[in-house]
């Protein structure tokens, strides 16, 4: 493979920067023949994130190797190099075979109560073996865990919490005895509570965060992944639950019509914020983009990329071949171009120029 030079400004740092790629590696010394990636006057960065994902799950629940593959492939065309993936039926591993897709880390499954989620798509237990199963999905994952924390209940007709708070307390600190973060899917307002209180390390969704929940959330970092993307869905939700849980779809209209508001509260008392598409159960792949325009109405559009990349990186302890000095030499070469300024239209994110990753270029879209 000929050896690739790279002239660019580098994000966040802003600096122009010229720097070259051999057998997969970060190199700052010269290298004479290099052929040049890119044009001159772009902008790189170390890929992007989203913290909200699902590569292995489809609507209808776990999808075929081949599928898997296509859905990791459609985020790296997308730019995306780092995933959290946040549960899917089966165990995905097998895909770091292939060093040429993004790199994943695991939630393991997600853990839910019977009729308490979507078919498919969670291990079921009860209360009781909440913990047991935490401690389960701990080992078999990349250092997280994602519970279910509400969900609507059919005998009930409303969104409630899916687990008592002693049950969730208990919960957090088997994850954490094992050095594992924790994550919860929650939309109303009990459930959060709950699990904030117990030392959740994150929040999906969010719809539900009052604000002595944020003045916790600050004190102890926990962070906020909003997936404004798919709160979006929320009136449709409603309007399918109308007929026989009136209830549950005006909870679900309120929780839409502040939710602005509600993460908007969250950007303003230091929450750190997340992008995540939530791809792979309704919403498709490779469009963490459209999440960091709509965060951009909130954080800007500088912190709204960094949401989607080198905050989202840091957060997540992987970190990539830039840091804030410069390139990092001898790092693995996994970067992302574009020929336009990002940060000046948000739109650019969606089409990067070229993607390389250990080295290699990949098909952009
Ligand atoms: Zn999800």
């Amino acid at each position: 493979m000929s050896a690739r030079r790279i002239r660019a400004t580098l994000l966040p740092s802003g600096e122009p920067t010229e720097f070259w790629v051999v057998d997969g590696r970060i190199s700052t010394t010269p290298i004479a023949g290099a052929v040049d990636l890119g044009t001159h006057g772009q902008y790189v960065i170390d890929g992007l994130v989203d913290a909200h994902c699902h590569i292995g799950l489809s609507a209808d629940g776990p999808v075929d190797r081949a599928t898997a593959i296509a859905q990791a492939k459609t985020e790296r065309s997308a730019g995306v190099l780092l995933v959290r993936d946040c549960g899917v039926p089966t165990d995905t591993h097998w895909l770091e075979d292939d060093r040429s897709l993004p790199r994943i880390v695991r939630c393991g499954r997600h853990i839910a109560r019977a009729k308490r989620y979507i078919r498919n798509f969670a291990v079921e237990v009860e209360p009781e073996d909440l913990v047991a199963e935490v401690e389960r999905q701990a080992r078999a994952g990349d250092g997280w865990v994602k519970v279910v924390g509400d969900w609507i209940d059919r005998t009930v007709g409303e969104i409630t919490p899916l687990w008592p708070a002693d049950v969730v307390a208990a919960a957090v600190a088997a994850a954490h005895r094992l050095g594992a973060r924790v994550t919860t899917h929650v939309f109303g307002e009990e459930a959060v509570a709950d699990w904030v209180a117990a030392g959740v390390d994150c929040v999906e969704h969010g719809t539900g965060i009052t604000a002595p929940v944020i003045e916790e959330m600050v004190a102890r970092g926990t962070a906020v992944v909003p997936t404004l993307v798919q709160t979006e869905n929320f009136p449709t939700f409603a309007e399918q639950g109308q007929a026989r849980f009136p209830r549950y779809a005006a909870q679900m209209r309120d929780l839409h019509a502040r939710r602005w508001e509600t993460i908007g509260a969250c950007v303003e008392a230091g929450v750190p914020v997340m992008a995540g598409s939530d791809a792979g159960g309704l919403r498709p792949h490779g469009t963490v983009a459209e999440e960091v325009i709509r965060l951009s109405r909130l954080l800007g559009p500088d912190r709204a990329i960094g949401a989607a990349a080198w905050r989202a990186r840091t957060w997540l302890g992987t970190p990539g071949a830039i840091d804030g000095s410069g390139v990092v030499e001898g790092a693995r070469a996994d970067l992302v171009g574009f020929t336009q300024d990002p940060r000046t239209d948000l739109v650019e994110l969606a089409r990067p120029s070229w993607v390389l990753v250990d080295g290699h270029e990949q098909p952009t879209r």
